[in-house]
């Protein structure tokens, strides 16, 4: 997770999707990869101010690996990155700045969200209920040149502002330099804006950065674990931090695979006198997101759930007790619920109030506050799966990479993928094959920082899948060419599985089944035709940007 959240490594898995899906996937910057594509960033920017000379971007330069603001600047000028000296070198994303932002006070914010990836294969999603909202402090102008250096203007980071004299402290989640999420919204509730739009747009943005982080991920995880045996239970609290521009679209600016849980901030009694003390705004958060992670993930909860079915079938009593062995005086207690108020609207009711002991209700956690993490996928998979795309394709990529442990397809595997496909064709020689690895594979390899095992990683697999899918289906868009290849290949694998099941050899052809996590609308039932997708099952519903809000 760590690997797939540094900065190129995100902006190159939203980049496909944007390739794929660019309305969907808006919410991101564009963004260019440094060194590597310097040349490139320097010409589209001369192109797209040569056709509209009023427009004045800022750049903001970040480096890979880099955190808490650091190393971090703007520049209005691509040159002023060659100025830089040492940056040419030096891994990094540039990304439009958002000039627009949100003002609150007449300070930017940003949203830190908790988002708990609780299970990859299948894929289960849930979203902190309230998150926290951290200020600049200094009063926001839009970016000129002689501003461009104030990391207190443009940067919302706690760890750089914290050392400004004009942080605020407060004894309240709705004041000061943090505070909470929810205590924004009911702001901007009370000003008539529609927050459940803004957080039908967030939970959005979540899903779909997820899902553009879910295929490299399980190329990860099945070198680590196995296929077909039982692995360790994974899961990962992710830190995503969200900018709101002034008309309210959220944008993702980056994902943490360890965010801070910190619930005490330093505070300077006296001239180097440094004392920790408790922050009620972290405290409110943070406690929350634990105590619902630990109880989503309690591994006697599974157990427990088979031993008394009757039990844990009743919605009041989906948590079992964590009381039976922490007493209740050590359990953590989140001291308002006003975060539920604004997001809870139209909650499923299990997700709501818990019920009273006056209700007969036995359960040992009726006393707790309400469930802060929500559900959001499954919940919601009917909206999204559609974006799934590259995720089916990473079933492809790992079903050929026969050995395990490996995380690159050799040139073996390739050809077996696009023989077992029936790819090849007479305009198609194996050789033309065999060309299109070397060319794309030696391209990627010389990007990408790992040097581990030789071959084709996923990205590279992802490049060559869309150059066949455009050969291919030469007429459609390019999500639907990628789709309808994907059907292609899924047919001529699920034929060939059966074909081995009934000669009685088991196991798919290939070495690995196909993932199970694949959409369950992923098989197609008759092979596309060129330039006539098949029945293209990932492109129909699109109810999450047709107005239908998420609650
Ligand atoms: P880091 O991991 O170092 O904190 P971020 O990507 O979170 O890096 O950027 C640091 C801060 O810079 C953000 O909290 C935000 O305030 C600001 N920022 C980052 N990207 C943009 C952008 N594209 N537009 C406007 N502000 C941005």
């Amino acid at each position: 997770m760590t690997e797939m959240v540094r900065k190129i490594t995100l902006s190159r898995a939203v980049r496909i999707m944007q390739n794929l899906f660019p309305e969907e996937y808006n919410f991101y910057p564009r963004s260019w990869i440094l060194p590597d594509e310097f040349q490139l960033f320097v010409a589209q920017v001369r192109m797209v101010k040569d056709g509209d000379p009023s427009w004045k971007p800022t750049f903001i330069v970040k480096p890979d690996g880099g955190c808490q603001g650091d190393g971090i600047y703007l520049v209005k000028d691509p040159s002023d990155i060659r100025l830089a000296g040492t940056l040419q070198s030096r891994p990094a994303v540039v990304q439009e700045y958002i000039c627009k932002p949100l003002l609150i006070d007449k300070l930017k914010f940003d949203i830190r969200l908790y988002v708990l990836l609780k299970s990859l294969d299948p894929l289960e999603i849930y979203i902190a209920k309230d998150g926290l909202s951290r200020f600049c402090t200094e009063p926001y102008q839009e970016p000129n040149p002689k501003n461009l250096h104030h990391i207190f203007m443009h940067l919302t980071n706690y760890s750089l502002n914290i050392h400004s004299g004009n942080f605020v402290h407060s004894d309240s989640t709705s004041t000061g330099s943090k505070r909470t999420f929810s205590s924004i919204l009911c702001r901007l509730s009370s000003k008539g804006v529609d927050i459940k739009k803004v957080w039908s747009d967030i939970i959005s943005l979540v899903i779909k950065t997820v899902i553009a982080l879910t295929p490299e991920l399980k190329v990860f995880y099945q070198s680590d674990i196995p296929a077909g045996r039982p692995g360790p239970t994974c899961f990962q609290i992710l830190g995503f931090d969200i900018l709101l521009m002034k008309n309210l679209k959220p944008i993702l600016l980056e994902v943490n695979a360890n965010p801070s849980m910190r619930i005490e901030h330093e505070q300077e009694l006296s001239p180097g006198v440094f004392e920790n003390v408790p922050s009620l705004v972290d405290e409110e958060v943070k406690v929350a997101v634990i105590r619902d992670t630990l109880r989503l993930m309690d591994p006697l909860k599974k157990k427990r759930e088979n031993h008394f079915p009757d039990i844990y079938t009743d919605r009041k009593h989906r948590f079992p007790p964590v009381s039976d062995r922490m007493p209740s005086s050590q359990l953590p207690v989140v001291r308002s619920q006003q975060l539920t108020k604004p997001l809870a609207a139209k909650e499923d009711p299990s997700d709501s109030e818990p019920a009273s002991a006056s209700d007969g209700n036995t359960d040992p956690e009726a006393h707790l506050p309400s469930i802060c993490l929500k559900q959001v996928f499954p919940k919601y998979a009917k909206q999204f799966n559609y974006l799934r795309l590259v995720d089916r394709m990473a079933n492809l990529f790992i079903r050929f990479l026969g050995i395990k442990g490996t995380m690159k397809l050799g040139p073996t595997g390739f050809r077996t993928f696009i023989r077992n496909c029936k790819l090849s064709s007479s305009s198609l020689s194996m050789a033309a094959v065999d060309i299109l690895y070397i060319d794309i594979t030696r391209r990627w390899n010389s990007m990408t920082l790992d040097q581990r095992d030789s071959g084709m990683c996923l990205q590279a697999f992802v490049e060559a899948f869309f150059y066949l899918a455009q050969r291919k289906f030469k007429t459609l868009p390019l999500h639907e060419q990628v789709a309808s290849l994907i059907d292609l290949c899924e047919y001529h694998l699920s034929l060939l599985d059966e074909k081995r099941l009934v000669c009685g050899r088991s196991g798919p052809a290939g070495g690995r089944p196909l993932d199970s996590g694949s959409p369950p609308d992923a098989t197609p039932s008759a092979p596309p035709v060129e330039g006539h997708p098949p029945s293209c099952t990932n492109s129909a519903p699109k109810a999450a940007h047709s107005g239908h809000a998420l609650s």
